[in-house]
């Protein structure tokens, strides 16, 4: 994309009634002015003027790093990166305003991070869908549900720092073509006697393979593999408010969704997240392969893959975030900010957890007693 045509939308979204900066809202589903409150009705699907969601060519995009690149804030001034000093994470503020804390750790020790303009555009994401209300009152349930966490924090879930912030994804499509070969095994029943422990003679089936080799090939599409690109959010709570409906629900990039919120730049660059999807492909279709080898087992599977046609996409999905540091750790709880999924660390109190083990132990105890 040159730059001229890349922000259209930048700035040509404004308040019809002040003027202002739209920004998106996630309780009303619209866009809404935080100046006056005046509510733009949005409906989903219907792209911002100037936004489609387009899949760019890999290949090209590897060899020619300077394309594509920017965010789209209303000026090129307003930007502004930090990166926290404790857990490395990188922040995007499109509007300029800056959070003082670090959302992903709660360190306030965040410094400015050189804004390079070398970011690849996010082409499209994922607005918000539920909103900072709904999701206060699952994290609450959530709480409520942790038996062993100290008391301490179930208090503060109600008062705790709920941040929403846009996570760095990668999805990437690809067509692949595999030729594979393998000895495919045919199990059969030999019969053989032994003698049982009395000394009897007994007969018994034992199960044989006899191996034939096999060979055939197969085409597989891959459509948006994700891999993401956050340094914030820890992977293992990631993967449990998986998955996001990115093949479905995905909207044209545009600033108006992302003002006002934090977007975490990537830190597994292109590079490294085309590398990874790579070695997913290869596993998948090993497995697939797998699959077609014919007869009830197989062994030396060889497959020769290849991808072509491969592009990718740099996208953003929502999450709602509360990190807090208990003792000398941080914890992280995480919301899906689109299906309500959530997850999360927690401390555990061992003055709980050791009054619930003294309680089953009296039980067992009395259990014991009035039997006897
Ligand atoms: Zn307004
Ligand atoms: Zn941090």
């Amino acid at each position: 994309m040159a730059p001229t045509d890349q922000p259209a939308t930048v700035g040509k979204h404004p308040c019809p009634e002040c003027g202002a900066d739209l920004q998106w809202n996630a309780a009303r589903q619209a866009l809404a002015c935080p100046y006056c409150g005046t509510v733009v009705p949005y409906a989903p699907g219907q792209a911002l003027p100037g936004a489609s969601v387009v899949e760019q060519d890999l290949q090209q995009a590897l060899s020619h790093p300077a394309s594509g690149r920017g965010w789209g804030g209303a000026a090129a001034g307003e930007k502004r990166e930090v990166q926290c000093q404790s857990c490395h994470a990188i922040s995007v503020f499109v509007d300029g305003k800056v959070a003082r804390r670090c959302d992903f750790c709660g360190s306030p020790s965040i410094i400015d991070h050189p804004s390079l303009n070398d970011a690849i555009t996010p082409q499209s994401l994922l607005p918000f869908k539920v909103s900072d209300a709904q999701m206060r009152t699952r994290l609450r349930q959530w709480y409520g549900s942790r038996w062993f966490a100290p008391n301490k924090l179930k208090s503060a879930a109600l008062t705790d720092t709920l941040s929403g912030v846009y996570l760095p994804y990668w999805t990437f499509d690809a067509q692949a073509s595999a030729r594979w070969r393998a000895d495919a095994g045919h199990y059969y029943y030999e019969t053989e006697s032994y003698q049982d422990s009395k000394g009897q003679r007994q007969t018994r089936q034992v199960r044989q393979v006899r191996w034939v080799p096999a060979a055939g090939s197969l085409a597989h599409f891959f459509d948006d593999e994700l891999v993401p690109g956050t340094a914030g959010v820890h992977p293992a709570l990631l993967r449990q408010i998986e998955p996001f409906p990115t093949l479905t629900d995905l909207q044209a990039y545009s600033p108006e969704f992302v003002r006002g919120w934090t977007v975490e730049r990537y830190q597994i660059d292109l590079g490294k997240a085309e590398k990874l999807n790579q070695e997913a492909m290869q596993q998948q279709i090993q497995v697939l392969c797998g699959r077609q080898v014919p007869g009830d087992t197989f062994r030396n599977l060889q497959v020769d893959a290849q991808f072509q046609g491969r592009t990718f996409k740099h996208i953003l999905v929502p999450v709602w975030l509360v990190s807090y540091t208990y003792g000398a750790r941080s914890f992280q709880v995480v919301g899906n900010g689109y299906t309500g999924a959530m997850a999360g660390e927690q401390p555990y109190s061992w003055v709980k957890i050791g009054f619930a083990v003294l309680a089953v132990l009296l039980l067992i105890l009395l259990m014991v007693s009035m039997n006897q």
